[in-house]
């Protein structure tokens, strides 16, 4: 096998596979490996539904040669570094690539280790994460056999992959347990490190209701730095002591300690007691992109530094990049795929063919989130944080209708259209 290609994309997930299809629709004459060390490809956005016992999580797997498009050359290896400067790559086993042009998708890393004891926690104890294949069915074993008590959702404070994932599967419990009948004997808290809800204030508006609705306990910048699976505790870090201190003294279990700090600038530490938990770990881009002369030195996270319009590379000109992995300020779904893989197609057709780049991207992203089973709010915006509405009703208003979308629409348009480009 050759060593060079003409285009080499680096990471076969959703953006991999969405832009490979589109860029042979466009011009099939184009010559494409595709880096991937993965025998299987997931549908992430169906763990949600996974972890609340609404669908199998073996349909949410498929094995990745099914879907590497025809006239692409799948290189199952694992990429370690980046030599763009050289138009090079160097794989984990130590085989070198050469390339053209290439384009960076190898998503998101899962920063399990930032939250202390976690990783061990996870699938036991009532502890679990819709963030992990392994762990999402067991979520909804702990949620259908909650009979009351105290539980505790977390949302980290760094960007992470689908900003609603910790707060749906949140709803989706209430509305269990209440159905139920056990709400009453339920004291539940959502750990954020985020300051809001929902970053725009139309769809945040509909959640702040559901909060109310179901009693949660918000705790808003709040930072998980431990979880205990054995003793049942979760730690986290806020400024906020005081409004911590009045949310837990509602609450019904009342479980809980301040090791306060010295002056108000100072964070203090609070140590929970829970009955069950759904854990989010913090996330950045994958350390080998951190590593690299591709990262944008501003971003303490370390992701891909593009123009956040054209997707080109801001100093690799025939280097682009698009999905989870970018510093670009959109929220990070497969949604916002779908917008960014055509604008990388033309604008990399465009450096090829010496023509100025003219598509662009404006930051559009959906987020589907289930306020109760059967009812779902369709969030969609861009990066002005402006309800960027695909139908012609108050999208703001959950619906039955975009519950069907969420459930049956968008997994069979996933497998069928969106990975071979045609949708
Ligand atoms: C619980 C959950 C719920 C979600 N809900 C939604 C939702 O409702 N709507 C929505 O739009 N999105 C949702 N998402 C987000 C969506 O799944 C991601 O945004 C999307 O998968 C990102 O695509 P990607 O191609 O950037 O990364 P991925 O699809 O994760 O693919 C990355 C690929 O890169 C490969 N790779 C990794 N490292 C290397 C390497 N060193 N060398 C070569 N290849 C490598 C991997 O094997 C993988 O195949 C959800 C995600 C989760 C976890």
């Amino acid at each position: 096998m050759t060593n060079h290609h003409q285009i080499l994309i680096i990471g076969g997930g959703n953006a991999g596979l969405s832009v490979a299809s589109q860029l042979l629709h466009k011009r099939s004459t184009l010559k494409i490996a595709i880096v991937d060390p993965a025998e299987k490809h997931y549908y992430q956005p169906a763990w949600t539904l996974v972890g609340a016992g609404i669908f199998d999580i073996n349909k949410t797997v498929r094995n990745e040669k099914d879907f590497i498009p025809k006239n692409t050359i799948w290189i199952k290896e694992a990429v370690a570094e980046f030599e763009p400067s050289s138009n090079k790559v160097k794989c984990v086993s130590g085989t070198e690539i050469t390339y053209d042009y290439m384009i960076v998708c190898p998503g998101i890393q899962l920063d399990w280790n930032k939250i202390k004891g976690l990783k061990e926690a996870l699938g036991k104890n009532n502890v679990s994460s819709n963030y992990d294949f392994k762990s999402a069915p067991y979520t909804w074993e702990m949620i259908k056999n909650f009979k009351g008590g105290t539980a505790v959702f977390t949302n980290p404070s760094t960007p992470i992959k689908c900003g609603g994932a910790p707060h749906k599967i949140m709803y989706l419990a209430v509305d269990y347990w209440r159905k139920k009948g056990i709400l009453e004997k339920c004291d539940i808290h959502y750990v954020s490190g985020a300051t809001v809800i929902f970053g725009v204030p139309e769809y945040k508006v509909t959640l702040e209701k559901v909060l109310l609705k179901g009693n949660i306990k918000v705790h808003y910048s709040a930072n998980t730095i431990a979880i205990d699976g054995n003793a049942k505790t979760i730690e986290f870090e806020t400024k906020n002591t005081e409004f911590v201190k009045q949310s837990l003294s509602k609450s019904a279990a009342g479980c809980y300690s301040i090791a306060e700090g010295n002056d108000a600038d100072s964070v203090s530490r609070v140590t929970m007691n829970f009955d069950l938990c759904h854990a989010v770990p913090p996330q950045s881009a994958p350390d080998f992109i951190k590593n690299s002369p591709l990262r944008d030195q501003a971003n303490a996270l370390g992701y891909v530094e593009i123009d956040k319009n054209t997707m080109q590379h801001s100093r690799f000109p025939n280097v682009f990049a698009l999905g989870d992995c970018t510093n670009a300020p959109c929220s990070k779904t497969g949604a916002a795929i779908r917008k960014q893989a055509p604008v990388v197609v033309a604008n990399l057709l465009a450096v090829m063919d010496k023509k100025p780049l003219s598509a662009q991207y404006d930051g559009y992203s959906a987020c589907p989130i289930p306020t109760e089973y059967g009812k779902l709010m369709l969030a969609e915006f861009d990066y002005t944080n402006k309800p960027k509405m695909t139908f012609p009703f108050d999208q703001a208003k959950p619906r039955w209708t975009m519950w069907i979308l969420k459930t049956k629409i968008l997994p069979w348009l996933y497998w069928n259209k969106i990975l071979k480009g045609t949708a």
